[in-house]
């Protein structure tokens, strides 16, 4: 992400690197979401990014708002549960937000984050502390909005990171009030929520990708 702006190269890299990251964590996210809910967290996940990774390698679009699009699509269409609907919703939110420009810079990132972050609090009707991945999203934007401007896109990405990391270890304590883990009521406490977990994937992912 040279000069602080985010351009199609760029976006492709990170869907990239999320992909290779999911298929990674497949097991893990597979093994919390059996704790949790039905299992199938970790198989959606990577199903969907791989078949978001086909569709870049097939089309090439040449502008970060086309390579959201295309891996939103992609993802509402393959991976099936609720994760399939809120990682869908925060692509295609971000395609929205960033429009046809070529490139966007740090601010403008930030905030088709935060429209992402958004989706997922609309889409999944959950708010703060219902421990599902809308913390990680909302703890990340939060820290990634404060202070850019002053900030280089690697260091806004890089405090996204550490704050989406902090989150999905805060919420762990907590009772989950959506998604599958809220069928467990006290019995969710403790647990690691999957799609928080994945959601911290992904800043970390933003956050490498930048650094590089
Ligand atoms: P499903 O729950 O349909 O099996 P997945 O296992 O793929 O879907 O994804 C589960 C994750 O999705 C949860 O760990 C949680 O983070 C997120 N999630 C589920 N329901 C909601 C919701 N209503 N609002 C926000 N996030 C949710
Ligand atoms: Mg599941």
């Amino acid at each position: 992400m040279s000069e602080n702006r985010l351009d199609a190269e760029d976006a492709a890299a990170v869907v990239r690197r999320y992909a290779q990251a999911v298929s990674g964590l497949r097991d893990l996210l597979t093994e919390l979401d059996t704790a949790v809910g039905d299992g199938d967290h970790g198989t959606n996940l990577d199903r969907g990014m791989r078949a978001a990774v086909e569709a870049l390698d097939a089309d090439h679009p040449d502008t970060p708002g086309a390579v959201f699009n295309l891996v939103g699509r992609r993802l509402v269409s393959t991976v099936g549960g609720a994760s399939g609907a809120l990682y869908g919703t925060a692509f295609l939110r971000m395609a929205k937000a960033v429009g046809d420009a070529t490139s966007v810079d740090t601010a403008a990132w930030a905030r088709a984050l935060g429209e992402a972050a958004e989706g997922i609090a609309t889409r999944g009707r959950c708010e703060a502390d219902d421990k599902t991945m809308y913390d990680v999203w909302a703890a990340a934007v939060r820290a990634i909005d404060s202070g850019t401007g002053q900030r280089s896109m690697t260091d806004a990405l890089a405090a996204g990171a550490a704050a989406a990391t902090e989150a999905e270890e805060r919420i762990r304590p907590l009772r989950a009030r959506r998604g599958r883990a809220s069928y467990l009521g006290e019995r969710s406490v403790g647990h690691r929520d999957p799609g928080a977990v994945s959601s911290q994937a992904f800043f970390a992912c933003l956050a490498d990708e930048a650094a590089t």
